[in-house]
């Protein structure tokens, strides 16, 4: 029996997760839902139906996969405005593909084998009794020796946040961030990611509004680190040319398909649990046009996210209109406005709104150069 949850789940999320993944094999939806109201520390009114369930599933959408390699890494590499290019959670299979096609290309670093806890989001060694989950590589990408010294660097002192950062030339203000989120959730290796994404997008909201190109919620992201602020101008510098890069090698309507995935306002739980929103904001907060809630590739975060998506679906439809007040959630449907309370200020959702995109961030005449760090 596991404890009473009082605040967002902190500390249990192994135990929790694995009951959850039990309750929606078996089919206890109740139980499953009860489970993922104590992860997200919101309590929604209701269980949805396995109908609403598996409807849901079929409409989940491939936002943040973390897994494959991202567009915008490989765009730098091919336009030479990196110097080391570190892609994660790259499938052996395609790592070995990419090696045996660009070998002549780049000099390329493959990291040792790992499997990946999708609802946690952590890595842990590959063991060879364990060939269920996906083996996934660290690629390391550069045109002289910088790839071969950042793997040492990793194998050396695996917790030098700060030394790997500087090498693959990150902002120091964002490498900052990033080593105190990390340093803080030691105690606590599960909320690492979470804790790292959480103040970052609270980092502007309520009321503010982050730069498109420091949107770390999808696979289209043109960064590949978490910034120290939504709107850290040094962050930005550091996107644009990545944005020029794609826009070198990516068609335009590819192009306005990464502009329309990072412009998206997001509705945020913790990870892996977040939606893209479609809508326009009015004067009281977000009208919802549409509700994207991720889905990952992984079959057992996919089930507990489609279960999410129900959830959310049951409990936000088209023309509602959305504002987050402190630790609540308020919803406006047909002039009644309902607040609903997370169980702590820890836990509560974040609605992150994004600045318009400045004229000719994507373009492919902009010269591609190193930005000093
Ligand atoms: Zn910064």
């Amino acid at each position: 029996m596991l404890r009473p949850h009082t605040a967002m789940e902190r500390y249990h999320l192994a135990d929790l997760y694995s009951k959850l993944t039990a309750d929606l094999g078996a089919g206890r939806l109740a139980a499953a839902h009860e489970g993922l109201c104590g992860a997200l520390g919101f309590d929604f009114p209701a269980p949805p139906s396995s109908e609403a369930v598996s409807s849901a599933a079929a409409r989940l959408a491939g936002i943040l996969s973390y897994r494959g390699f991202k567009p915008a890494e490989l765009a730098q590499m091919a336009a030479g405005v990196r110097e080391v290019v570190k892609c994660e959670d790259i499938p052996v299979e395609s790592a070995s593909r990419f090696v045996a096609r660009f070998q002549s290309h780049y000099r390329i670093v493959v990291g040792p084998p790992y499997v990946k806890d999708y609802l946690r989001l952590r890595s842990m060694p590959a063991q060879p009794d364990d060939p269920a989950a996906p083996r996934l590589v660290s690629i390391y990408l550069s045109r002289n020796d910088a790839g071969r010294r950042l793997l040492a660097l990793e194998n050396a002192r695996r917790d030098d946040v700060a030394g790997a950062g500087a090498l693959l030339g990150f902002p120091p203000c964002c490498i900052e961030a990033f080593a105190r989120a990390a340093a803080t959730s030691r105690v606590d290796q599960d909320t690492v990611n979470d804790d790292a994404c959480r103040d970052l997008l609270r980092s502007v909201a309520p009321g503010g509004a982050g730069h498109p190109a420091l949107n770390p919620l999808a696979d289209a992201e043109l960064l590949g680190f978490y910034p120290c602020r939504l709107d850290c101008l040094r962050a930005v510098e550091r996107a644009r040319p990545a944005a020029g890069a794609l826009a070198a090698v990516e068609s335009g309507v590819r192009i306005a398909a990464i502009q329309r995935q990072l412009e998206r306002p997001v509705l945020y739980f913790r990870l892996p649990f977040f939606a893209a929103i479609d809508g326009l904001w009015e004067p009281g907060g977000l009208r919802v046009a549409a509700v994207l809630v991720n889905g990952f590739p992984d079959p057992t975060a996919r089930q507990a996210q489609a279960l999410f998506a129900a959830t959310l679906h049951a409990w936000l439809a088209p023309g509602d209109v959305l504002h987050v007040e402190g630790a609540d959630l308020v919803r406006v449907r047909s002039r009644r406005s309902e607040r609903w309370p997370a169980r702590s200020a820890d836990a509560a959702p974040v609605l992150v709104r994004w600045q318009p995109w400045p004229e000719r961030f994507f373009d492919p005449g902009a010269e591609f150069r190193q930005p000093t760090p």
